[in-house]
């Protein structure tokens, strides 16, 4: 019998996971169909019953219900909870345990492309959202020579902050929360820049997060935006000589890693990755 996965968010109708998945279960000849479903805020415990009901296999969870679907599940694993956030769930005879596997995607994928070890490295982290959480804590939990986290609310920068301190008691780096105007006048420190906010995502292309005329030379500009797929700062950091790398790598990781977590089996990442250029239609960065 097949087994089924999905996705629950809303919107889903432009979302390039059922294409990735459904490709690793035939290239692995594994009985599996990944089918996305357009969930309203407000529906999500019943399509969580729903999903138990018809023993879904496994499940993504994307916009708006990461934070939501947590007080519907049996079982949330550590690292989910310290982000605060569920990207993924597991259905284990029954119980439906979650993960996030959006920040180990995202540095698997930077850590490809990265010129010198994280840990020799400064890194700046623009925003403070959803996605920087995850972010914040795979990086962190790796070890950096130094992690600067600015935001436009810093308020929500210095949470993230002291919720990875409340949950990690062995410090693998400190984290420091720098405001805008600082963060743009040390530019020139920095050798991986992250931006995590939604700032030159399409329509509003024309969007930077920070200025970056002063960075060093071969920084690592990285841009967890993949639409466009060369954000205006990413083309202005190319300009500058930066080394640049944009959130296609960590769409297609998270998607391996939830496969991972649902099979046992590890699928091929390059295969994963090019097919979500193809469906965005360009070449990766
Ligand atoms: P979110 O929780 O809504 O956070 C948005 C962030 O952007 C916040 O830091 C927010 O600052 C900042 N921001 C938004 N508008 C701004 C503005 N006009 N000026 C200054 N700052 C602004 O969203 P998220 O879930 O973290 O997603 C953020 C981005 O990551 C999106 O572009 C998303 O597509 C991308 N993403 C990519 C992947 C991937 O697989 N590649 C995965 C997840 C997310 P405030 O805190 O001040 O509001």
């Amino acid at each position: 019998m097949n087994k089924l996965f999905g996705l629950i968010g809303h919107p889903v109708s432009h979302s390039m996971s059922p294409l990735m998945h459904n490709d690793a279960f035939k290239q692995l000849g594994i009985n599996g169909y990944y089918h996305a479903f357009d969930v309203q805020e407000g529906k999500l415990e019943e399509a969580v019953a729903a999903f138990k009901v018809l023993n879904m296999s496994g499940f993504n969870v994307t916009i708006p219900h990461k934070v939501a679907i947590m007080e519907f599940l049996d079982e949330i694993d550590e690292e989910a909870k310290m982000i605060g956030a569920v990207n993924t769930v597991v259905n284990s005879n029954g119980r439906l345990i979650g993960f996030n596997t959006d920040g180990r995607g995202f540095l698997s994928s930077l850590l490809e492309i990265v010129p010198k070890p994280l840990i020799e490295s400064n890194v700046l982290v623009l925003g403070a959202g959803g996605a920087a959480r995850a972010v914040v804590t795979a990086v962190a939990d790796h070890g950096v020579k130094t992690l600067a986290i600015t935001n436009r609310t810093l308020k929500k920068a210095t949470e993230i902050k002291n919720n990875y301190y409340n949950y990690k008691k062995s410090k693998n780096a400190q984290i420091d929360i720098v405001s805008l105007q600082e963060a743009e006048a040390n530019i020139g420190v920095y050798d991986i820049i992250i931006n995590t906010t939604s700032l030159g995502m399409s329509p509003n292309i024309e969007e930077i997060p920070i200025s970056i005329d002063h960075i060093k030379p071969n920084v690592v500009l990285s841009d967890l935006i993949y639409n466009p797929l060369k954000t205006k700062w990413l083309q202005l950091g190319e300009e500058n000589g930066a080394i640049i790398h944009n959130g296609v790598g960590m769409f297609a990781m998270q998607g391996a890693l939830a496969f991972e977590k649902w099979t046992g089996i590890t699928p091929d990442t390059a295969r994963m990755t090019k097919i979500v250029m193809n469906q965005l239609g360009g070449k990766s960065c």
